[in-house]
């Protein structure tokens, strides 16, 4: 079928957080928009992604709080939980939030096709039963999938992706997790809190290397303390069967040990969608690991084809790919707006939380730049104490010479909802004498954050100096 009477401003390719947030904010634009979407609109974050795996957390955050508190004869009996029940509400909460969407983006009268979309040549896009939509700037949004890693025996039914470990009818008894990255520790979290036996197998010395190193050691620390296994440095060989489940032999190159469990996770990272993206035909350029190369406009290598979201690489991120999306349909409806990542937040959501902003402290000594921090405990904040939450602890490193936030690491209850002022702050260029000044309500953990800016001055009230 040829339909070359349809034309449109903007086409965008792929409904994940990317591409629903482009077709939105153009059709707020002005413009007449087509959406392609071969599976569910939310794409991966909504649908096999941060929203099931936060549902899954969330509970999982509840069952330790529950062991917890029955250790220590608060409750009387641990709580029994019903998985299956876990799973459906699981699903309750995605179906939500994908209708949410779909009906965000009707509203807004944006064509939706449905199917698997081809893109060969700029101005043009291929719907699924070959009929052609026009459109002066497209938008590719089609994100990533998982990786298997190259090891022998990866392709054995008992290893998993991020999405089968999201499906498991039963809670695995023995769970090894390959790659010590974000989607590794989240299911250690969440598996380890429902009762696996959980194994961490990362390659690299420290678990995310990123970071600032005093929070992914004490994130490491904190995960040990609840039963999960981690081993560092060490590179995962082979798979092989065994009875119900797996044997991975696993090493450093001197010494090589195997260990045995029910289930096994790759989560070693991701790799984008390109199946419908002609690359060579388009002339479109990729970066060094096979992701499309865009500019900080967004755009790509080809005139009127822009790039949104983890098909770009990067941060693979949903709050990424919205910012990118936004810069994109900027560009593209005549205005020029390029895509900063200085202040990106970023989370995981493991037992206990992680989350940070701006240079970690390894990064301003490697860069040479005159720094001071502080760093206050939970334990010193009547409102953890009171949640019997204590463990974790806020770190703030600010200019030496201007108290300017340079970078914000917390670990510990709640962290990833703390993180926001710190985003503000940062964004605001706000001091360490700024925050101490402001008046915080009491009692909340938010009082960590001003407490911090009040430790890299040597004025912490509730905790003892850091240096
Ligand atoms: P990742 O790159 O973050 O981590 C993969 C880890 O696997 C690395 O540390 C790597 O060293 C290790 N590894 C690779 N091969 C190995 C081997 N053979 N043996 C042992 N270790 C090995 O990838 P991921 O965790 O799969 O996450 C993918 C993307 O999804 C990331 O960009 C992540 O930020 C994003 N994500 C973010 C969130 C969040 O923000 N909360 C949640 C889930 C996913």
């Amino acid at each position: 079928m040829n339909n070359r009477n349809e034309t449109y401003d903007v086409a965008v390719v792929g409904g994940g957080p990317g591409g629903y947030s482009a077709a939105i904010r153009a059709a707020q634009a002005g413009k007449k928009v087509i959406l392609f979407e071969q599976e569910k609109l939310g794409g991966v974050c909504l649908n096999v992604g941060c929203i099931p795996t936060k549902y899954l957390l969330e509970k999982a955050a509840l069952v330790d709080r529950i062991a917890r508190d029955t250790q220590n004869n608060i409750f009387r009996e641990a709580g029994l939980f019903s998985w299956k029940k876990i799973q459906s509400g699981k699903d309750t909460a995605v179906k939500k939030l994908v209708s949410g969407v779909e009906g965000i983006v009707a509203g807004h009268k944006i064509k939706i096709v449905k199917g698997h979309a081809k893109v060969n040549r700029a101005g043009t896009v291929e719907g699924p039963n070959g009929e052609e939509f026009l459109a002066d700037s497209i938008i590719l949004a089609t994100g990533s999938r998982p990786v298997m890693p190259p090891i022998p025996g990866a392709d054995n039914p008992n290893v998993l992706d991020s999405s089968g470990a999201l499906m498991q009818g039963n809670i695995p008894r023995s769970l090894v997790i390959i790659g010590g990255g974000v989607i590794g520790l989240e299911f250690a979290s969440i598996y380890g809190a429902m009762g696996s036996e959980v194994t961490v197998l990362e390659m690299l010395p420290a678990l995310l290397p990123n970071e600032d190193s005093d929070l992914s050691l004490a994130l490491r620390q904190a995960m040990e303390k609840r039963g999960i296994h981690i081993h560092i440095g060490v590179r995962v060989e082979e798979i092989t069967p065994d009875g119900d489940g797996c044997t991975v032999r696993y090493g450093t190159n001197d010494k090589q040990k195997t260990i045995t469990a029910d289930k096994i996770l790759a989560a070693v990272g991701r790799k984008p969608n390109l199946e419908g993206i002609d690359v060579s035909a388009l002339g479109l350029k990729l970066d060094g690991k096979g992701y499309i190369a865009a500019n900080k406009r967004q755009e790509t290598s080809v005139p009127g084809i822009y790039a949104a979201g983890d098909v770009t690489g990067g941060w693979q991120l949903a709050h990424a790919a919205y910012a990118e999306a936004d810069t994109a349909v900027a560009n593209c409806t005549g205005g020029s707006v390029e895509t900063s990542y200085e202040t990106i937040p970023r989370c995981i959501y493991s037992l206990p939380q992680l989350a940070s902003v701006g240079a970690a402290e390894q990064q301003l000594k490697e860069k040479n730049i005159g720094y001071k921090k502080g760093v206050v405990p939970y334990m010193s904040n009547g409102k953890a104490i009171v949640s019997e939450e204590p463990e974790g602890f806020v770190k703030i490193l600010c200019a030496e010479k201007t108290g300017e936030v340079l970078g914000v690491h917390m670990m510990g209850s709640h962290a990833t909802e703390l993180l926001s002022p710190a985003l503000v702050a940062m964004n605001m260029h706000a001091t360490v004498e700024t925050l101490a000044g402001m008046i915080f309500p009491h009692p909340t953990l938010s009082e960590l954050f001003k407490e911090a800016a009040m430790a890299c001055m040597d004025r912490a009230l509730h905790s003892k100096p850091s240096r």
